[in-house]
């Protein structure tokens, strides 16, 4: 934005250069205002007042950093961004109204008619939707690969590729794949990769330690916590975020409100430890169903059955997530969804939505509600069964949770 003159720049939290997130989570932002609130101020206002014309013109040339009108740049959006951009290890970020917002910034901040994305077939429905129908409209192809077969993106590349987009884990297989080894693809391709880290957050993974360029959030799941609002944003380099989509943005407007941005600053401060428990809580109750005899499979990352657990423990901290899949026992199609249904519908704790990311427990039948509107043979080459049920962990004692599945599980017909 401005030089170098200080006075031209927003002002900065002083911080020691080397704390680290937990401290960032709580601290980074914006300096308070002269009232020295400790909380965050909520700033509700949709424009900002210059001290004369000069001062004006001189803001809205970009040749001095401040805020001018809430659709780009608000105080208490700017503290959400640089706080979300210290604790992903990112140089900038820019807030958006939702994740799909944000995803649809990316692309159109970084691609054009005649370019070419991989990404994994495994995504979020409506990314998968945004790129292969909407994109696809404006000359972007999208080749859809597997989430976990590093050769099959390799083999995608063409010297059109511009970018490779990942989600890990996915959902609700919660398969994992190689965020090193796709950056390399990417790389040597001269492509860019962003990396979804929506069911992580940067509690348990920062993609770009690993080599991803960008990230993209949906704001709406851990990083809220509490399932309140919608929010997204992007997080990456200066010249990317700063010099291409902020711009957008200004053309562009999905901006972030400020009171939902307030809610995800805030949420912020307690993501570390919201994550820690909610992923306990779910590696507890998928050794505990692994055990149970009315279930055929388990899938989490922190199982040593997973197909990518040592992956998984490397590239997220130790720690497999907070969402756990499984199938229950049931011969056929037919009495597998009658049994999920069972199951789910005997419990009286877990919230039944296909949302997640939030402190109270939730619980979905993917095959019928988020992958619902793909064929039966889509969902089963996706290997999401009619008898699979996926639980997003909140912070609901272990055991009453445990029980609240027994109460299904105990009572299916054979
Ligand atoms: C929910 C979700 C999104 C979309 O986010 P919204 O905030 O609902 O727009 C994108 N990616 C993943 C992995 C999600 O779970």
């Amino acid at each position: 934005m401005a030089g170098t003159d200080d006075t031209k720049r927003l002002p900065r939290v002083d911080l020691p250069a080397d704390v680290r997130l937990d401290t960032l989570a709580v601290r980074e932002g914006l300096p308070p205002s002269q009232y020295g609130e400790n909380s965050e101020a909520l700033y509700l206002t949709s424009s900002f007042v210059h001290p004369d014309a000069a001062t004006a013109a001189a803001r809205f040339a970009n040749e001095e950093e401040a805020f001018v009108y809430s659709r780009f740049s608000n105080p208490t959006v700017t503290m959400m961004e640089r706080r979300l951009a210290a604790m992903e290890g990112t140089e900038a970020c820019i807030a958006s109204s939702s994740g799909m917002s944000a995803i649809l910034l990316l692309c159109l901040g970084l691609l054009k008619a005649g370019d070419h994305v991989i990404c994994s077939q495994s995504v979020f429905g409506s990314t998968i939707k945004l790129l292969g129908g909407e994109l696809a409209r404006f000359g972007v192809e999208t080749s859809f690969v597997s989430q976990t077969d590093v050769a099959a993106w390799q083999a995608a590349v063409r010297p059109t590729t511009r970018l490779l987009f990942a989600e890990t884990p996915s959902n609700p297989l919660t398969e994992v794949c190689d965020i090193a080894a796709l950056a390399d693809v990417a790389h040597r391709a001269g492509a860019l990769l962003a990396v979804d880290n929506c069911f992580c957050s940067p509690a348990l993974q920062q993609p770009v330690k690993l080599g991803a360029d960008l990230i993209v959030h949906s704001g709406t799941k851990y990083l809220d916590g509490q399932g309140r609002v919608l929010a997204g944003a992007v997080c990456g380099p200066a010249h990317i975020v700063n010099d291409k989509l902020v711009p957008l943005m200004r053309s562009a407007g999905m901006s972030l409100s400020p009171f939902n941005a307030w809610v995800v600053l805030k949420g912020l401060e307690t993501l570390a430890i919201r994550m820690a428990a909610q992923s306990e809580r779910a590696l507890g109750l998928a050794r505990w169903l692994e055990a149970h005899p009315a279930v055929q499979r388990v899938f989490h990352p922190g199982l040593p059955s997973h197909p990518q657990h040592a992956l998984a423990m490397a590239q997220q901290n130790g720690c497999g997530g907070a969402v756990v899949s499984f199938i229950v026992k049931g011969e056929g199609a037919e009495l597998a969804r009658r049994n999920a249904f069972h199951v789910i519908d005997s419990t009286r704790i877990c919230s039944i939505t296909a949302n997640l990311g939030d402190t109270k427990t939730t619980i979905t039948h993917p095959a019928s509600t988020s992958h619902g509107r793909l064929t039966e043979a889509q969902r089963l080459a996706a290997g999401i069964t009619q008898g699979m049920i996926r639980v997003a962990a909140g912070l609901d004692d272990l055991d009453d949770l445990k029980a609240d599945l027994a109460r299904g599980l105990d009572t299916l017909t054979a």
